[in-house]
């Protein structure tokens, strides 16, 4: 029985070969290129689980912009991968609250799966920045860290880091906020259970006060 990455499980079995891969985001709102990264990081590096982990407080994003409620981003994140296999979402930096560390989700993860290799995926836009990831250095030692290519990014991983190609999808949350926010139809790239949520709860209909 599968408890989750957070379960507890019986000492004798635990996660020995456990492969954990890590994709953090805002995901607001998860779009298929997520998806798209989710299913093709557990193919490509057989992985046991992809979890999607979602900000509580993307402390990177957050002083530039209003992030939609975590709740209502947790409940798309859950909906993008409702009947996936092998991918599920994280609500872990949402219960810890105040601003999410990657280092520190990383550190929870090692201890509550003992054994594990974690893998850190994340999307080549944020290799520029990643040095000025509070406790870089120690995400390194934490996970091995994969970076998936992105239309409109080119900068190279470091020498230590795994690089993914996967078949591009050039979409970003941004623009879909504002497509919803304008009418616009996005089911081009967002799943319709996505879309089922973002309308239930009538999220992205007006520019947020930051
Ligand atoms: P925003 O436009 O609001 O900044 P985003 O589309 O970049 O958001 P995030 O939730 O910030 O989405 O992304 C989570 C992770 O997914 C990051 O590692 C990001 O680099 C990666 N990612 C997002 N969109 C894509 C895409 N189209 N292709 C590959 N990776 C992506």
């Amino acid at each position: 029985m599968w408890l989750g990455v957070f379960g507890q499980l019986t000492p004798s079995i635990r996660n020995v070969s456990l492969r954990l891969g890590v994709f953090g985001g805002t995901f607001d709102p998860p779009h298929r290129g997520h998806l798209a990264v989710a299913r093709a990081a557990r193919r490509s590096l057989t992985l046991d689980r992809v979890v999607l982990m979602v900000a509580n407080d993307p402390w990177k994003k957050s002083p530039g912009r209003a992030i939609t409620p975590a709740p209502d981003r947790l409940a798309m994140v859950q909906a993008l991968v409702h009947g996936e296999d092998g991918l599920e979402a994280s609500d872990a930096e949402i219960r810890r609250g105040g601003a999410s560390y990657t280092v520190v989700t990383l550190r929870e993860l090692a201890a509550a799966n003992a054994g594990a290799e974690l893998f850190l995926i994340i999307g080549r836009d944020l290799v520029d920045d990643f040095s000025s990831w509070y406790e870089s250095v120690e995400i390194g030692r934490l996970a091995t860290i994969v970076v998936v290519d992105r239309p409109g990014y080119v900068t190279d991983p470091q020498r230590d880091w795994k690089m993914l190609i996967v078949d591009p999808i050039d979409v970003s949350s941004t623009e879909l906020r504002d497509a919803v926010r304008t009418g616009r139809d996005v089911s081009t790239n967002v799943p319709s259970a996505v879309c089922d949520v973002i309308r239930a709860r009538g999220l992205y209909e007006a520019v947020p006060t930051p």
